[in-house]
């Protein structure tokens, strides 16, 4: 169930509302917008009468949610979700976020070289794995801390934030000191027990989309973390798998409207893996803002055919270069800036 606070109803006419719906057996999760505090109670509502919390001082309206998410809804935030990093970046406002780096973190050079690059086209954030989730157990399965070491040491140096994977729970807290924002990847989209461990954490996570997720799916595993108290969740279109093989997987662009209508959190675009194919990034990166995208996430390489990981889709530094310029033109004709 939602309710929905006046704008000017006052703090103890919220704790009022609260404390009424906790005693009516739900928890409540409250999210204080900039004209309006929302109530979400989620557990047993099925049976509540909503003419209880009609009524109550300061209430605007009330309404039960049919949606399983409850939290990752549009209703729980009807201005949508802005995340926001400590050095000031921030995902899902105006501006669409840069995300790039290498597919894995392989040594100092390499990336440090990637970070001064990522900041000089104005990007935000910096992608780079250390664990990494191999289809052959036989390939480069990423560096590890030390990894994440050289990454923390090249962001800071350049004023980034480090976008990083995490494979499982054992891995958040050694992360931790390295880590701006941890990646749940698509094959540990589902992976709920450590969904539910990173809801207890602090920091923001980009979801990604599982490769035969659907939307509905993508939109509950948000909410294992958002019903842990961590609502900084930002979601990530990828590619899903379809009969169709000239690209690695197929990128669902009109995932991105559609995730717009249904929940408020922001959605990325990652036309790296949602193609496989260096030369189709480019053409999908712009599709992906031009539909609302809130950030791009792209691998690059200063020597990308020789990337450990995911050489085809990698962007040479040049390359990303020019599509951030040509980003920027399409950010522009959709009322965004980059
Ligand atoms: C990655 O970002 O390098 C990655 C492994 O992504 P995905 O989980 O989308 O395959
Ligand atoms: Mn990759």
């Amino acid at each position: 169930m939602i309710v929905a606070m006046q704008e000017n109803a006052t703090e103890d006419q919220i704790f009022a509302v609260i404390e009424t719906m906790e005693e009516a057996g739900v928890s409540v999760h409250r999210t204080t917008g900039a004209s309006q505090t929302i109530l979400a109670g989620v557990g047993p509502t099925a049976k509540i009468d909503l003419g209880i919390f009609e009524v109550l001082p300061g209430v605007e309206n009330v309404h039960r949610i049919s949606v399983p998410y409850k939290l990752a809804g549009r209703a729980f935030r009807p201005e949508g979700t802005v995340v926001e990093f400590p050095n000031g970046a921030k995902i899902g406002g105006k501006q669409v976020a840069i995300i790039a780096g290498p597919c894995a973190i392989e040594n100092r050079e390499q990336i440090f070289t990637i970070a001064k690059c990522v900041k000089d086209a104005g990007g935000q954030f910096m992608r780079g794995g250390a664990f990494k989730p191999r289809s052959s157990p036989y390939s480069f399965q990423g560096l590890g801390i030390p990894g994440l070491e050289l990454m923390h040491e090249a962001a800071e140096a350049n004023g980034l934030m480090t976008v990083t994977e995490v494979m499982e729970i054992s891995q958040i807290e050694p992360m931790m000191p390295y880590t701006d924002c941890f990646q749940v990847g698509a094959r540990n989209f589902q992976n709920f027990n450590l969904l539910r461990e990173l809801g207890q954490v602090r920091k923001p996570v980009l979801l990604k989309r599982g490769i035969a997720a659907t939307i509905e799916e993508l939109l509950l595993s948000a909410e294992y973390i958002m019903a842990g108290g961590n609502y900084d969740v930002i979601l990530c279109e990828r590619g899903i798998r379809t009969y169709e093989t000239a690209t690695r997987n197929t990128m669902d662009i009109s995932a991105i409207p559609v995730v717009k209508k249904l929940s408020h959190l922001p959605i990325a675009g990652d036309p790296s893996h949602g193609t496989g194919r260096r030369d189709m990034v480019p053409p999908m990166a712009k599709a992906a803002v031009a539909a609302g995208a809130d950030a791009i996430l792209v691998e690059i390489h200063p020597n990308a055919d020789k990337a450990a990981s995911d050489a085809a889709q990698t962007l040479y530094l040049d390359q990303f270069q020019k599509l951030i310029t040509e980003l920027r033109v399409i950010a522009t004709a959709v009322g965004r800036t980059l």
